[in-house]
Formats: structure tokens, C-alpha cells, sequence
């Protein structure tokens, strides 16, 4: 009889780790089910690209089924697990409620915004984790600027021309630098705005932004921040949000219509259903190997027919995987992390099912890439600090090989040229997906 290989969560962990199980397993020893809530994967690192119109939202995603050849894909909403019957509870795309049995389950369900209790952030401000959320920054900025020229009051288009990012690790700055790029080209559109002009202010609660770049290269990137007009105020941190505006700790409400929450992340709140050992973040407990210790898991349940090994695993951004070059601290919640750790993860999985051993993961952080628009970024690559537009040419060349198939990286190509060539595109078409309605009255 086949195994059954149970993925729970389709981003980079769980599609690395499909992936590399097609290639391991022979067909028939077992069968591979992948269950996530969209049928493709979002390429995260270029979201700063779709909010800020270089690429078509639709190109950075890559779909599923066509990227896996031999996994069954299950669209729909991971709800819960019983490891002692050793099922995941999945609500499908269609409504229906399945359990479905595994003999290996591997966990790999990323993580959400981490938010604080801050009067209004849930309210006005606006995450930066999804399509849905790089699409609804790039169409606000262009409402804004819509609302803003036709009014008359100077107050009121002082807000709807104000922008506040709050959080400046990578994700933050990135998504920050290709908005106030793309809302500096598309204001020449709009001559009371551009008379009037924009505020973007950057608040990070940290001493210096970009904590995941030596000082040197973040210093680089608040410069070129500054340079462009962006106001960085670290050591700065939000009290309270409202619809009008963004108080900071400094003292100053600036006034605001968007404000865009970028602070960290953290598990999605599934993984706390699932019956599995969590850490004080919330992440799943695994040793080296990205195993959940089994002595803490319930006994299989003599009802349920469960019988043979199994086991569970945890990778990405969901678990607390050990750092192998940090000793006593979980990896960083990077792609690069979980690409590995899915990769490793399915290594693993076939060596248990052989009657092999688990290997634990070892991995360095080879580099990091941040693009800031206007054909500059900062990179670090084997220990070589890259800034302006060698880093830009680096960064891009790295997502151009990362991305999974030719027809992917093609578009890519396509979209970042016609940008360069043509500048960004100006339209906000808020109302796709919404059919207009055929009642007539
Ligand atoms: C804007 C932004 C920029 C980034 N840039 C970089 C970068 O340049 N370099 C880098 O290394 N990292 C970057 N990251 C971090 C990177 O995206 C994550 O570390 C990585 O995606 C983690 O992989 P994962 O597999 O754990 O989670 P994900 O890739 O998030 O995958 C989790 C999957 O599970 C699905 N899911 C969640 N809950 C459920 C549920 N209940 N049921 C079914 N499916 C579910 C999700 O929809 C998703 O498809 C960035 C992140 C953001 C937000």
C-alpha cells in the first residue's frame, strides 16, 4: 500500500518540499497530497514589485498545478488536526469538511502580520503579507491622488497625500521604496497634487532600519531614503491610528490616509489547532531535523486503525527549526530558510520511509537582496556588500533564477522591461473580481 505524505500549506516550504518528493519517491510507494488555500504560490519578495506596477500581480505568483506534475492539490482551508488519528481537518474550496489520513503530515502554514494592541491598526491600516494587500496599497495611492485633486481644502488633500509606513525590516522597505517610487511617477499625472506634493514617513522602533543588512548597507538605504524625501524616524514607534492619520511616539499625528504595517510576523493562527507543541511564538516545536519530537504527540488511537510510523514535521515560517549557525535560536522567517528546510524536509521524509536516517538542517545565510526602486538595492552576496545599481542588477537576477519555470521568468522579464521602458502603469482597477451586477433596479 501507498504512504500517505500529507503537505499542509502550498508556499515556499510546502511547494519546495512537494517538488523535491516527486523527484525522491517512486510513484507508486506513495502518494502526495498538498493542500493550500490558493491554487498557487506567492512569490513574496516581489509583492514590493505588484504594489509598486513594475510586474502584474498575476506574475508573481506561480500556479500549483502547473509547477506539480504528480501531487494532488487540495484547495481549501486548513481547520484543525487529530495527531492521534493522524488526520488534518480541511475545509475544501466547495464548503465540504474532509479529514485527510496521513502517515506523514509536514506542517508548512507561514505565518501572518503580527499586530499590537494600537488604538485603529486594525481599523485603518493596511498589512503587507498578500496579493490583496500589494493590490490595495497600489490602487489607495492612486484614489488618494484621485480624492486629493479634486479638492479644495489644502487640510484635507495634506492627508489624502500623506503616507505612513510603520516596521523597517526588509519586507517594510522594499514595499515602502517601490510605492513612494511608483506614487512619484504617477503624481506628474496629477497637476494639484504635484503642486501640492506627498509626505511618506517611515517609523521603525529599532535604532537603525533594515536589521537584516550590516549597518553599512542599512545606512546606505536610509540615505537614499532620505534622499528622495522619505522621512526614517527610528527609535520611533505608533500609538494610535485613526482614519485621518498616524500619532507616532515623537509626539507628531502625521496626517495620513494610508498607513501600511510592515512590524513582523508571526505563525499563522492555525498551527495552534493542530495538537502539536508550539514555542513561546507560537511556532512548532521540532528538533534539528524538523521533526516534532513523537513522545510529545498523542498515541495513536486504537479506534482510529492508525498502525506503522508515522511522523510530523514543521518547516518555514510556522516552526521554530534550530539554527545551525545561530546555536539556541530558531532560523529567521526567510524564503530562503524555507525553501531549504522543504527541500531537506523531503529528503527526510523518504529516509524515514526507507528505513534511513534524518539528516539535520544546515544552512548559512548565502545573501540578502533589497531593491529600493529607482534602479537601486542594497544585496550581500558570500560576504560581498553590493549597493545601488549593481545590488539592483544582482537582486534582480537572483528572483529571475529563483523563480520556478521559463514562461514565469519570461514575463517577468517582460514586465520589469516595459516598466523601465514606459514607467509604471498609472490605473487602479480596484473592481476587478467584483462582476458588475445584472439587476436592474
Ligand atoms: C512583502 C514580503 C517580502 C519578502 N521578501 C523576502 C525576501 O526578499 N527574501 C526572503 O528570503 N524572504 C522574504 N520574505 C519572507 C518569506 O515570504 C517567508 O519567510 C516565506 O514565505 C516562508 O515560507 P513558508 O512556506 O513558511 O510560508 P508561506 O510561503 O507564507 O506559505 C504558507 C502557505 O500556507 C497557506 N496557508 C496559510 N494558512 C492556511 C490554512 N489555514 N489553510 C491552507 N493554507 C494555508 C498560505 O496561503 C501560503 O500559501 C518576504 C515576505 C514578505 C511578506
Amino acid at each position: 500500500m501507498a504512504w500517505q505524505i500529507v503537505i499542509a500549506g502550498g508556499g515556499f516550504g510546502g511547494f519546495y518540499a512537494a517538488r523535491a518528493l516527486e523527484r525522491l519517491l517512486p510513484a507508486q510507494s506513495a502518494h502526495v497530497t498538498l493542500v493550500n488555500n490558493a491554487n498557487f504560490l506567492l512569490y513574496t519578495p516581489l509583492l514590493p514589485g505588484a504594489a509598486g506596477a513594475t510586474l502584474d500581480p498575476r506574475h508573481v505568483v506561480v500556479p500549483l498545478r502547473s509547477q506539480l506534475r504528480r501531487t494532488d492539490l487540495v484547495v481549501g482551508q486548513v481547520t484543525g488536526a487529530d495527531p492521534a488519528s493522524r488526520s488534518l481537518a480541511v475545509q475544501r474550496i466547495d464548503g465540504e469538511s474532509v479529514d485527510l489520513p496521513y502517515d506523514q503530515l509536514i506542517v508548512a502554514l507561514g505565518s501572518v502580520s503580527r499586530t499590537l494592541p494600537i488604538p485603529g491598526l486594525a481599523e485603518h491600516a493596511i498589512g503587507f503579507k498578500s496579493l490583496a494587500d500589494a493590490t490595495t496599497m497600489r490602487n489607495k495611492v492612486l484614489n488618494c491622488m484621485d480624492i486629493a485633486e479634486s479638492l479644495e481644502d489644502p487640510a484635507r488633500r495634506t492627508e489624502y497625500l500623506g503616507f505612513v509606513f510603520v516596521g523597517a525590516g526588509y519586507a517594510g522597505v522594499e514595499g515602502l521604496a517601490e510605492l513612494q517610487d511608483f506614487a512619484a511617477q504617477a503624481i506628474q499625472l496629477y497637476p494639484r497634487c504635484r503642486a501640492h506634493g506627498m509626505r511618506w514617513v517611515l517609523a521603525e522602533a529599532r535604532q537603525r532600519i533594515m536589521q537584516e543588512v550590516p549597518a553599512t548597507l542599512s545606512e546606505f538605504a536610509e540615505g537614499e531614503l532620505r534622499r528622495r524625501g522619505i522621512e526614517v524616524r527610528t527609535g520611533t514607534t505608533l500609538r494610535e491610528v485613526t482614519g485621518h492619520g498616524a500619532a507616532l511616539s515623537d509626539g507628531e499625528t502625521v496626517p495620513a490616509r494610508t498607513v501600511v504595517w510592515t512590524a513582523g510576523v508571526k505563525p499563522s493562527p492555525v498551527v495552534a489547532r493542530l495538537g502539536l507543541p508550539l514555542d513561546r511564538e507560537g511556532r512548532i516545536v521540532v528538533d534539528r531535523t524538523m521533526r516534532v519530537d513523537p513522545g510529545r504527540l498523542p498515541a495513536p488511537r486504537e479506534a482510529s486503525g492508525v498502525s506503522g510510523a508515522g511522523a510530523v514535521w514543521a518547516i518555514g515560517d510556522s516552526a521554530a527549526v534550530p539554527d545551525s549557525s545561530r546555536p539556541g535560536q530558531p532560523c529567521p522567517p526567510t524564503a530562503q530558510h524555507a525553501i531549504r528546510q522543504g527541500r531537506q524536509v523531503a529528503r527526510n521524509v523518504v529516509a524515514t520511509l526507507g528505513g534511513g536516517r534524518a539528516r539535520p538542517f544546515r544552512y548559512r545565510t548565502k545573501g540578502v537582496v533589497a531593491e529600493l526602486g529607482q534602479r537601486e538595492a542594497v544585496a550581500i552576496t558570500l560576504g560581498i556588500r553590493w549597493r545601488g545599481f549593481p545590488a539592483w542588477l544582482i537582486a534582480r537576477t537572483y528572483h529571475l533564477l529563483l523563480m520556478p519555470g521559463t514562461g514565469r521568468r519570461l514575463r517577468l522579464l517582460v514586465d520589469w522591461n516595459v516598466a523601465l521602458v514606459f514607467g509604471r502603469d498609472a490605473s487602479s482597477p480596484g473592481v476587478l473580481g467584483s462582476p458588475t451586477s445584472l439587476r436592474q433596479d
